[in-house]
């Protein structure tokens, strides 16, 4: 999916949060009002959720519940990935199909930040990772970027400004780490080989190459003749790279995370990590779905209609019955009876949601459906032994 830096940083910026943010209860209605334009049949809708198994997806689920008059179908792995082995079983229970793919991440409205969310049926109301499972991913990578932003060193060394860098990041033959991309960050010599000008005990010193130097504080000014100061932010997205081993089965076990290997520079050098890597989840998954859903025979004759986005968890305070989730729409995929398919980037999508009602005549009551249900003449099941 991604083939160049410039397509994971254009990627990235296209996801709009600015105007593009819906209460679930807005959201739905409109959603429904919107397959409801496109044909698709009152009653004979069935929708399918692909979100993480928290529990704090579970609010999402009843707004769907609620809206579409049942309980969506569960077309999700563990971190919200596409179980697109359940597209046949999906497709046989209904007629009109809408799938909702979303990664999600918590938000704390107190401090304004992502990645964390207050757990209120816990003693204290503890406040942990969210998404939990992105975040067991990304510490890894995290924890290696810390490591060469501090053992990554600018030096003023021989009246030329130098990177000294820890022999550990510059063993090619590791199988599993942060790689430099040293062209860069360091002046090859004539050979377009990167030689150091010093070789210390556990690091080398190579000449900076003048477009990353360009990039830095006059250097000059700040630091003397011998004196050294740690990389910090100045490493950059497209100056490094992730290996990893990692089991490459298409929705295997580390599924999730061979979405994010590539893209994890920018993950690790963002303001909010899990917010990111959340996004990126989810336009990955949608640019791989979508395609099993173009061209698995068990939709013909059958309206699809897929959403993506990123569900915003917003952090409970101790009473709160339900956290007020938000969705954020990236793209969608309409397929029709006839076969005719459509591809529709977010500012079209919100453009079409924000046109819909968000009244919905067809919602259903859940006390009365559960009272209906508790009211309902039994019937009694029989078995063999019973006879
Ligand atoms: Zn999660």
């Amino acid at each position: 999916m991604f083939a160049s830096a410039a397509n994971v940083e254009e990627l990235v910026s296209n996801f709009r949060l600015d105007g593009t943010t819906f209460r679930y209860s807005s959201f739905v209605p409109r959603l429904y009002n919107y397959v409801k334009s496109l044909g698709f049949k009152p009653g004979k809708i069935l929708p399918s959720r692909a979100f993480c198994s928290d529990e704090n997806q579970g609010y999402p689920n009843i707004i769907l519940t609620k809206h579409f008059g049942t309980f969506p179908f569960n077309h999700g792995r563990g971190g919200a990935v596409v179980a697109t082995d359940r597209h046949g079983p999906y497709a046989e229970h209904g007629e009109g199909l809408v799938i909702i793919q979303a990664s999600h991440v918590g938000y704390e409205p107190e401090n304004k930040s992502f990645g964390t969310y207050s757990r209120i049926h816990t003693r204290d109301n503890h406040h942990t990772a969210c998404c939990g499972k992105l975040s067991a991913i990304v510490d890894w990578y995290l924890e290696q970027y810390r490591f060469a932003q501090s053992y990554i060193q600018l030096e003023h060394c021989n009246e030329q400004m130098c990177l000294r860098i820890d022999n550990g990041l510059l063993h090619g033959s590791r199988k599993e780490g942060l790689f430099l991309r040293l062209k860069s960050l360091v002046k090859p010599d004539r050979e377009g080989k990167f030689v150091p000008l010093h070789t210390h005990s556990t690091a080398k010193s190579f000449i900076i190459c003048d477009e990353f130097l360009r990039q830095l504080p006059d250097l000059n000014a700040v630091l003397r003749e011998g004196e050294r100061i740690a990389i910090g932010d100045h490493l950059k997205p497209e100056m490094f790279y992730f290996r990893r081993k990692l089991d490459e089965t298409v929705e295997g076990r580390n599924h999730q995370e061979l979405n994010l290997v590539y893209p994890m520079p920018w993950i690790v050098t963002s303001p909010w990590p899990l917010l990111t890597a959340a996004q990126i989840n989810s336009q990955v998954e949608f640019d791989r779905t979508l395609r099993t859903v173009a061209r698995s025979p068990c939709f013909k004759d059958k309206c699809v209609f897929y959403i993506a986005g990123l569900n915003i968890d917003i952090s409970p305070k101790p009473g709160d019955a339900f956290p007020t989730t938000k969705f954020v729409p990236w793209a969608a995929f309409l397929r029709s009876r006839k076969g005719g398919e459509r591809i529709i980037e977010q500012p079209e999508l919100v453009a079409l949601l924000l046109e819909q009602s968000k009244e919905n005549p067809d919602q259903i009551d859940m006390d009365d459906a559960i009272q209906g249900m508790a009211e309902a003449e039994s019937v009694t099941v029989e078995t063999v032994a019973n006879l």
